[in-house]
């Protein structure tokens, strides 16, 4: 593991690329297929912002289209849980918002829409708009030397974190957005079922709101990682049935709030199983193929239970991120595994998608 410290805002003479200058990009041409091509680096438009990308972590997205697990469009160009210097400006950015920054890249938001206004933002329907296309490819564009995007989505670091943590501000704030959804209160019970990157984030989450947060999985490699990032309790499912487990820890209720963290119809289940009354269930996860999940109408009205879905983060959650790991409020680095340069991504996906890894991080 190999841990850069990123630069503080005054330290920094970032280089403003020539008008001509090109960069490298990673290419995914299909499942399996990774070509390094080489493009202009692109400017920044009004309100835009371009970044020098000096970290980017590798997620479930770019690992299930590498491995041919879910669909996409190819050529496509993965990363979009990324960490980098800003180095040039458009007009109309504001001054929160400088040259030589170390920044995260997310959520973008018109602020004038419904949803935004509403203070919902994650619906706005400029969300994605940080989608890059380099002739035929397109994507969230993180596997590159530079990336233009919207100063909207652009969140400035405090502190001076690692680079490798600063990409995981993606994920730590899709976790915040899930549990942003749930009246989590002081001392409640909380459930994350699967404790992959993702899940651990979850509980990560949790803990910051002052959850009892247990956790159930088959992996006793990551049950040991749960706890090293302060799950309270870990359920082996292997060996223990973990709705009887979480009855018999809440003294029969099931617990306040329960997250499903893998993509599996018996996961989603077993979390309706082991709601507490009033308990909310996240689905936090997509499922490849989909299995339907069974509700009863009346026992739902009756006990005033409920099921949510949780997809991606909005400007709140990313600004909570990037605090957090800028300020060392959490600590992630047991989730990072391995930095590669981008000229070795082919060998950080191949890394990615074995079994038992955490965050692979491309460096380009
Ligand atoms: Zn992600
Ligand atoms: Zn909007």
């Amino acid at each position: 593991m190999t841990q850069t410290a990123a630069p503080t805002a005054t330290a920094t003479q970032a280089g403003q690329p020539a008008s001509d200058a090109r960069m490298r990009v990673g290419v995914m041409t299909g499942p399996g297929a990774i070509e390094i091509r080489e493009v202009p680096v692109p400017r920044p438009g009004v309100n835009e912002v371009l970044v020098r990308v000096r970290a980017t972590a590798i997620c479930t997205w770019e690992q299930r289209s590498y491995s041919g697990q879910q669909s996409n469009k190819f050529p496509f160009i993965g990363g979009h849980e990324i960490a980098g210097e800003v180095v040039e400006l458009g007009p109309g950015v504001s001054d929160e918002i400088t040259v030589g920054q170390a920044v995260t890249i997310g959520s973008a938001a018109c602020g004038q829409c419904h949803w935004c206004r509403s203070g919902r933002d994650r619906m706005c329907p400029q969300h994605y708009r940080g989608s890059v296309a380099y002739d035929d490819a397109w994507g969230p564009g993180g596997f590159a030397e530079y990336k233009v995007h919207p100063a909207s989505g652009i969140y400035p670091i405090p502190g001076d974190a690692s680079w490798e943590a600063i990409s995981l501000a993606e994920p730590l704030s899709c976790a915040l957005h899930a549990v942003a959804q749930l009246d989590v209160r002081v001392a409640d019970d909380a459930v994350v079922l699967g404790a992959g990157v993702m899940g651990l984030m979850n509980v990560v989450a949790l803990k910051k709101h002052g959850a009892r947060v247990i956790v159930s999985e088959i992996d006793p490699d990551r049950l040991a990682k749960a706890r090293e990032l302060g799950a309270d309790i870990t359920i082996d499912a292997t060996s223990e049935d973990p709705i009887a487990r979480v009855r018999e820890l809440t003294q029969g209720r099931g617990a306040e709030h329960v997250i499903v963290a893998i993509g599996s119809g018996k996961a989603n289940e077993q979390a309706m199983a082991m709601l507490a009354d009033r308990g909310r269930l996240v689905l936090f996860a997509s499922a490849h193929p989909m299995t339907p999940l069974e509700i009863d109408p009346n026992e739902m009205h009756n006990r005033e239970t409920g099921v949510i879905g949780s997809l991606s983060s909005e400007q709140a959650d990313f600004q909570a991120a990037a605090r957090l790991i800028g300020l060392g409020q959490v600590d992630l680095r047991p989730l990072i595994q391995r930095s590669f340069p981008l000229t070795d991504l082919a060998a950080a996906l191949d890394a990615s998608v074995e079994p038992g890894t955490y965050r692979m991080i491309v460096t380009p």
